[in-house]
């Protein structure tokens, strides 16, 4: 279907993926109205900084957004904000409003992000107990990062984890609680868990493996104390909740469009109804790299499907799909992803893990797959470009540190 005429594109939710579609629509050439509908107050920004330096103290507010208010304005673009759209009405292609209206579409991407998994356990609405997902929540939690301060963090994915940094570099007392036998269990490997883990040890944190939350108590309704499944009570001043997200399906599903953990979308970021794109947390998007549909929840994976359903509503050509990427901060450790590691059969190690400085690298059936570069910049770039070529590689080679990773990349096949 060609949309490159379009009037008017809507785009419900105002995140990451949101903006790069609106600045694209119009890099592309689009001269209609853009209708960008966010029910957050606030203007496009990144989330990474709200678990990092953001959260810390360290990065003014307004470096978190990605444009400014003038920008919009420039663009043309009428930015509908503390606003949820309630409906989608295929026959008569409008995005129906909460307190009434709609805004009518010919084109409509949807860019709903995801939203953090509740806790479910009794305590959880007690004051002190926070999710990690916007800007309103770090203001909440940031008055209560106080030096001394006890601080449980449930979940030890890349957010509690990031979150637990910050605390011990802010000198509060944190504990993470994590149910399965180790840290980051759902999305690296054992070795990477475990230097993690060795590494938040080190810092003073307390992390407690193989730890289910059962309660949380409380007094004057402020949360005291995080009980545990064994019966362990731990004292609590905050308790901060990351126990991973959920995708915002629902707008799409009740629309009738296909999803299945995620808007399913093919290549272009296009669902099953073609004036209807679906980027970002939200959707499940064929991964081109690895054979198979899935979610990410990724900067990179949002812009890059913001790029893909703007080029496709102006019927360009498609922009490039990358290999997937991430990052992440911990103290003075800068984690590089590349790839997704999950149907590996067999890690390497390269570098010194006690010089923190090292990869691991991922392979199945003797392709690369992903690595994880702990302040290795070198192994991740040269990793990104081999596995989207699906290149092969020795063991021995790939742990072989005489030769640079650029040497290795050369001589690939
Ligand atoms: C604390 C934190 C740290 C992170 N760190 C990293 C990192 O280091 N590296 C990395 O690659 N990724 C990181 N991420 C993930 C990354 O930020 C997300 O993958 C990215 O923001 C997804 O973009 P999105 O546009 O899909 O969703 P979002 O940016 O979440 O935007 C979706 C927006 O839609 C709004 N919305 C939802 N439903 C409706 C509705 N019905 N009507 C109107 N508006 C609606 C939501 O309120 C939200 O504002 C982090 C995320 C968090 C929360």
């Amino acid at each position: 279907m060609d949309l490159s005429t379009s009037k008017s594109v809507v785009i419900v939710g105002a995140g990451q993926a949101a903006a790069q579609a609106c600045a694209s629509l119009r890099l592309f050439g689009f001269e209609g109205g853009i209708t960008l509908i966010g029910e957050e107050a606030a203007l496009p920004y990144q989330r990474p900084p709200l678990s990092k330096a953001y959260m810390k103290g360290e990065l003014a507010e307004e470096r978190l957004y990605f444009k400014p208010e003038a920008w919009y304005q420039d663009q043309n673009i009428d930015t509908v904000l503390s606003v949820r759209a309630t409906r989608i009405d295929r026959s008569a292609q409008t995005v129906e409003l909460e307190h009434g209206g709609s805004v009518s579409y010919d084109a409509l991407i949807i860019a709903t992000g995801s939203r953090p998994r509740a806790l479910p356990v009794e305590g959880a609405d007690l004051d002190g107990v926070f999710d990690l997902r916007d800007l309103a929540d770090v203001e909440r939690i940031r008055p209560r990062m106080i030096a001394g301060q006890k601080l449980v963090i449930v979940g030890a994915g890349y957010i509690g984890l990031e979150a637990a940094a910050v605390a011990r570099q802010l000198d509060l007392e944190v504990t993470v609680l994590e149910m399965e036998s180790r840290v980051l269990s759902r999305v690296t490997s054992p070795v990477m868990s475990g230097f993690f883990e060795a590494e938040h040890t080190r810092q003073g944190v307390t992390v407690r493996t193989e730890a289910r939350l059962a309660s949380l108590g409380g007094a004057d309704g402020k949360v005291t104390t995080a009980v545990l499944a064994d019966g362990t009570e731990l004292a609590a001043d905050i308790v901060l909740v990351g126990i991973g997200i959920l995708p915002n399906v629902e707008l799409a599903e009740d629309a009738g469009i296909a999803c299945s953990n995620g808007i399913l979308t093919d290549r272009d970021a296009r669902t099953n109804d073609p004036r209807v794109f679906a980027a970002g947390d939200c959707a499940a998007r064929p991964l081109v790299h690895y054979g198979r549909q899935g979610r990410l929840e990724s900067v990179h994976n949002a812009i890059e499907q913001g790029k893909l359903a703007a080029a496709a509503i102006m019927g360009k050509p498609r922009p490039p799909e990358d290999c997937p990427w991430f990052w992440s901060d911990q103290y003075d450790l800068k984690l590089q992803i590349a790839g997704l590691s999950q149907d590996y059969d067999e890690t390497v190690v390269r570098g010194d893990v006690d010089a923190r400085k090292f990869a691991v690298f991922y392979l199945q059936n003797g392709k690369l797959i992903a690595v994880d570069a702990i302040n290795s910049p070198p192994e991740f770039l040269a990793s990104k470009k081999l596995i989207m070529t699906g290149a092969r590689l020795a063991p021995e080679t790939l742990s072989d540190t005489s030769q640079s990773m650029k040497e290795i990349a050369a001589a690939a096949v």
